[in-house]
């Protein structure tokens, strides 16, 4: 027998993908060197440039967001460089073995994860070790539902004439981005969270610093590599050719979920994001539960973690509400796995009141299933309380 689908997805990514995105993915496959095709990869670099807010060069990489991150590290990160990495979560400790990788020393700066990095630490870091050639930093740590300073940090990166590495990968979309006012240098997005697109592709934003590191690195540049971001500066920006062929119908969601956000505008697009998950935390709250980050105003815009109760086991809770109700949250990750619960809200198919509500609704009945005691509609009032300003009409 096959495991019955979802209901819902409301996890931490993938998401939800609306009807639209669906109905342009699966548009005829076109050859890469189609007219129409150059037409459409060239469109959608120039709205994911509008996306991302820039004047800088953007590359769509062929592969899920990891990609971008490990090329980004291969392409800048010389042998001997010392790269400062700032780890507040999965996500920013798990790059440190690309920095080791790519023959990089890492000086670590690191926070509990639950908390957040100060930049101000980044700066005395920056101070005690005058080196330092990058910083890598995760803007939003989706795997504690945590987000850093990456504005400051940037901008302190940038008075020490440090480069900088940023996994925007839930950032993009959840929050008012700028690379050029925030001071990143090569910054990683994925379709599949804020967006709300689907899996397959590393949306990145590069410097003209970042551009001359990768010129400058040693023994050579890195070229002729699925690893290569020179390589698509080489073929796509400089020439319209592909190194390879692209992922023509993941290229066809993304120009949707690129379009759709646009027409929203990037500021009502994160607005919704703040006020959904704002939403949710007071929700929860209202439940009893207690959120996992330590403190309110560094909880992400992407998801909202939750420390288990006492006695209430992650697979009870989740089994309950993915198997008796059809609705699919997240677990916590890597070390944080069996500590914590996720409520997902990226994109336009999560990011809603009416999936809100039917999330905290599921939890509500389901925590009740397992004994946990539910002042039922506590959590769903609480989060339409605060929804004041959500209107589908605002565009
Ligand atoms: C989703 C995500 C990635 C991509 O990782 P996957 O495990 O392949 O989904 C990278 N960084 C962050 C912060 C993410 O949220």
């Amino acid at each position: 027998m096959t495991t019955q689908w979802p209901r819902l997805n409301l996890a931490a990514g993938p998401v939800e993908v609306m009807p639209r995105t669906l109905r342009d993915l699966e548009r005829p496959v076109l050859y890469h060197y189609d007219p129409a095709f150059i037409e459409l990869f060239a469109r959608t670099s120039d709205l994911l440039r509008q996306v991302f807010r820039t004047n800088y060069d953007v590359v769509i990489m062929q592969g899920e967001a990891i990609l971008g991150l490990e090329a980004a590290a291969a392409s800048v990160i010389s042998p001997g460089d010392k790269v400062l990495n700032l780890v507040s979560g999965v996500f920013g400790k798990w790059f440190e073995d690309f920095i080791h990788k790519y023959g990089g020393e890492t000086i670590e700066l690191a926070v509990p994860y639950d908390d957040a990095i100060d930049p101000e630490d980044v700066r005395r870091a920056l101070q005690a070790n005058p080196g330092v050639k990058f910083l890598s930093v995760v803007h939003s740590e989706t795997p504690s539902g945590t987000h850093n300073p990456v504005r400051e940090i940037g901008q302190i990166a940038r008075e020490f004439g440090v480069l900088t590495m940023v996994d925007t990968v839930s950032g993009l979309g959840g929050e008012l981005l700028s690379p050029e006012e925030w001071g990143m240098d090569v910054a990683v997005a994925g379709p599949q969270k804020c967006l709300g697109g689907t899996p397959g592709l590393s949306l990145m934003s590069i410097s003209p610093a970042a551009w001359q590191a990768m010129e400058a690195h040693k023994p050579a540049p890195l070229r002729g590599s699925f690893l290569s971001i020179l390589d698509w500066k080489r073929t796509w920006l400089e020439e319209r050719r592909f190194p390879y062929t692209p992922s023509v119908s993941e290229i066809y969601a993304l120009e949707s979920v690129l379009e759709q956000a646009l027409e929203i505008g990037m500021e009502r697009f994160a607005g919704r994001h703040q006020q959904i998950a704002h939403a949710c935390r007071e929700g929860v709250k209202a439940l009893g539960l207690e959120l996992w980050p330590a403190r309110e105003e560094i909880a992400a815009a992407c998801a909202t973690a939750v420390k288990l109760p006492d006695g209430i086991a992650d697979e009870a809770l989740r089994g309950t509400m993915r198997e008796r109700y059809g609705v699919m949250i997240s677990p916590g990750y890597g070390e944080l796995k069996g500590k914590l619960f996720r409520l997902g809200h990226m994109g336009p198919a999560q990011v809603h009141p009416t999936t809100l509500a039917a999330q905290l609704a599921v939890l509500e009945r389901s925590l009740a299933d397992i004994g946990y005691p539910v002042a039922f509609g506590a959590g769903v009032g609480a989060a339409m309380a605060v929804l004041t300003e959500w209107d589908d009409r605002t565009r």
